[in-house]
C-alpha cells in the first residue's frame, strides 16, 4: 500500500480543518491528487466521508495552510484584478500562459502542519511514513479551480505544459509579516543564511526543504509555531503583469542617403542626427504592433556616407512586448508601402514579413560569412600618373589575400586587430561621359579626370575603404599597392549582400 488508509484520510482531514485549513488543503494535505475532486472539494468531502453532510468549513480566517490563496475571497481578487489588466493589455494573442509566484514561507507551514499531525495524531507507523509525502502543491490546484474560470472571463485559450504561450499572466502574490517570519528561521537554522545574504542569492523552494530536512523538531518549534500560527491578515497581490514574448519582423531595405545613421546617434543623450535608418523603417511597424520598444538587427552595417542599393540589405526587428501579432499579409504590405511613401532616405525592397527565431542565425551568420559587393568612387591622388594607370590588371586578380588592421576609425570602439580577409574579384574602369557630367552637375568645382568606378566582391567583414586608401599602410596590399600609385576613395555603395533573405 503507498498511500494512507482511509480511516487515517478521514482523520488527518478533520484534524487539518479543525485547525485552519481550507477544505482544498485539507484535500491536498491527504495526498488527494486527482484534479477531479478539486472542481467540487465540498461535495466530493461529504461524499468520502472526509465531511459530515452537515459539517461546513468556514471562509471567514485565511487558511493557515495556503494563507487564503485557495479562498474563495483571494481568488474573486485575483480574477477581478486580471480582467483589469487584460483590458488595459488589449493583447490579441489567442491563448496565454499563467505563472503564479507564492511566498516561500508557505514551506514552513507545511512542515509546521507535518509535525503537528505527528505530535497530535496517533497514527499507525505504516501510515506516518505516507504522510505528506505526495501532497499537492497549492500551484496546481489554484490551476485546476481557476484556469477554466481566467480562460472564459478573457476568451483566451490557457496553455499549461509544454512549450509555453507567448502571452504572460503573471501573479505574484506576497505576506509580508509571513515572509518576516520564514526569514527569522532561516536566519536561526540555516548555517549559510549571511553568506546567502551577503552574495544576495535567494532560496528556491528545494533550497528550503533541503535546509529543513536539516532542523530536528525541537529547533524548528523554537523559532516556529505547530501547528502553525493564524496568518495576520490575507495573504495580498504584489502586481499582476501582462506581457508578451518578442515578435521579429524581417525585409530588406536601400539606404538611399549618404547623411543617415543606421541607428539613431547619441552622444551625451542627444540626437545627433535628426533621423536614422531604424526609426524611418521601424517607427510604423512600432505604431502598428502597439509594442513597448524595438530592437534593430541588420546584416552588417553601413557608415553614415554609404548607401546600399539593388536587393539591398537584410534586417530584422525585435518589436518588444507587442500588444498586436495577429496581422495578415495584406496588412503588413498597407504598412510596408506606407514606409516607402514616408521618405525617399531608405527603400523597402521586400515587403516586410513575420520571422521564425531560426531566421536570426541566418541573419547573424550571414554578417560573416557571405560575400559582398561594392561600388567606390575612387580618385587617383597625384592626377599627372593618371597616365601610368592600368585598371585593365585589375580585372586578372583574383583571390587577393589582404592583411587589415583595425582601422584608425574604429580603433576606439573595437579591439586591436590584424585580419585576414578574400578581396575575390574586383574591376575598375574610367568614369562614362553620362557619369562625368553627373558628376560634374553635383560637385563643380572638384576634378573629374582622374576618377574610376572599382567594383568588388569582398569577403564580409572586409574594410573596403581602408582597403582602398591603405589606412597609413595598416591595410596591406592596398588597392594604392595594387596599381602602383596612391588613391583614395571619393564615395562608396554596398551593390550587393549574398543572402537568401527574409
Ligand atoms: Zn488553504
Amino acid at each position: 500500500m503507498d498511500s494512507l488508509t482511509h480511516e487515517t484520510e478521514i482523520q488527518v482531514f478533520r484534524y487539518l480543518a479543525k485547525i485552519g485549513c481550507c477544505i482544498n488543503c485539507c484535500l491536498r494535505l491527504i495526498s488527494v491528487r486527482n484534479p477531479e475532486y478539486y472542481i467540487n472539494p465540498i461535495e466530493i468531502s461529504k461524499k468520502l466521508k472526509y465531511l459530515d453532510e452537515s459539517s461546513e468549513i468556514s471562509e471567514e480566517n485565511p487558511c493557515i495552510a495556503c494563507l487564503g490563496i485557495l479562498q474563495q475571497n483571494v481568488k474573486g481578487q485575483v480574477l477581478d484584478q486580471i480582467a483589469e489588466a487584460i483590458k488595459a493589455e488589449d493583447n490579441d494573442s489567442p491563448t496565454f500562459t499563467c505563472a503564479l509566484s507564492v511566498p516561500m514561507s508557505l514551506t514552513l507551514r507545511e512542515k509546521s502542519l507535518d509535525l503537528s499531525i505527528r505530535q497530535n495524531l496517533s497514527l499507525p507507523p505504516a501510515d506516518l511514513s505516507h504522510l505528506f509525502l505526495r501532497i499537492e502543491s497549492i500551484k496546481d490546484v489554484w490551476k485546476v479551480q481557476m484556469l477554466p474560470k481566467i480562460e472564459s472571463m478573457i476568451s483566451k485559450r490557457s496553455i499549461s505544459g509544454g512549450t509555453p504561450s507567448p502571452f504572460l499572466i503573471d501573479i505574484s502574490l506576497i505576506h509580508d509579516r509571513d515572509e518576516s517570519d520564514y526569514e527569522y528561521l532561516l536566519k536561526k537554522c540555516d548555517p549559510n543564511f549571511h553568506e546567502r545574504r551577503n552574495r544576495n542569492v535567494k532560496y528556491s523552494r528545494n533550497n528550503i526543504e533541503k535546509v529543513l530536512s536539516t532542523i530536528d523538531t525541537d529547533k524548528f518549534s523554537e523559532f516556529f509555531p505547530i501547528p502553525p500560527g493564524k496568518p495576520m491578515g490575507p495573504i495580498k497581490i504584489d502586481k499582476i503583469s501582462c506581457s508578451h514574448a518578442g515578435v521579429f519582423v524581417g525585409g530588406r531595405y536601400n539606404k538611399l542617403s549618404r547623411e543617415l545613421s543606421q541607428t539613431p546617434w547619441f552622444i551625451n543623450g542627444e540626437k545627433k542626427m535628426e533621423s536614422s535608418v531604424q526609426d524611418l523603417l521601424c517607427g510604423p511597424l512600432l505604431e502598428a504592433m502597439r509594442a513597448d520598444s524595438l530592437k534593430f538587427l541588420s546584416s552588417g552595417r553601413e557608415d553614415v556616407d554609404v548607401r546600399t542599393l539593388n536587393s539591398g540589405r537584410p534586417f530584422a526587428v525585435e518589436l518588444v512586448n507587442p500588444r498586436r501579432t495577429n496581422i495578415p499579409d495584406a496588412e503588413m504590405k498597407i504598412i510596408s508601402e506606407r514606409i516607402n511613401s514616408s521618405t525617399d532616405l531608405v527603400h523597402l525592397t521586400s515587403d516586410l514579413r513575420f520571422l521564425e527565431p531560426g531566421h536570426l542565425k541566418t541573419l547573424k551568420d550571414g554578417e560573416n560569412k557571405k560575400s559582398k559587393f561594392y561600388r567606390a568612387l575612387c580618385t587617383i591622388k597625384d592626377s599627372s600618373k593618371k597616365g601610368r594607370i592600368n585598371l585593365e590588371q585589375l580585372e586578372g586578380m583574383r583571390n587577393v589575400k589582404i592583411i587589415q588592421k583595425t582601422p584608425v576609425r574604429v580603433l576606439h570602439r573595437r579591439p586591436f586587430a590584424a585580419r585576414v580577409r578574400m578581396i575575390y574579384r574586383i574591376r575598375g574602369r574610367w568614369l562614362t561621359e553620362q557619369e562625368i557630367e553627373a558628376f560634374k552637375k553635383n560637385n563643380p568645382d572638384d576634378l573629374v579626370n582622374n576618377l574610376f568606378v572599382l567594383d568588388i566582391k569582398t569577403q564580409a567583414g572586409t574594410y573596403v575603404k581602408e582597403f582602398v586608401h591603405g589606412d597609413f599602410g595598416r591595410t596591406k596590399p592596398s588597392l594604392g599597392d595594387l596599381l602602383g600609385e596612391e588613391v583614395d576613395i571619393v564615395a562608396l555603395d554596398v551593390t550587393g549582400i549574398n543572402l537568401h533573405w527574409p
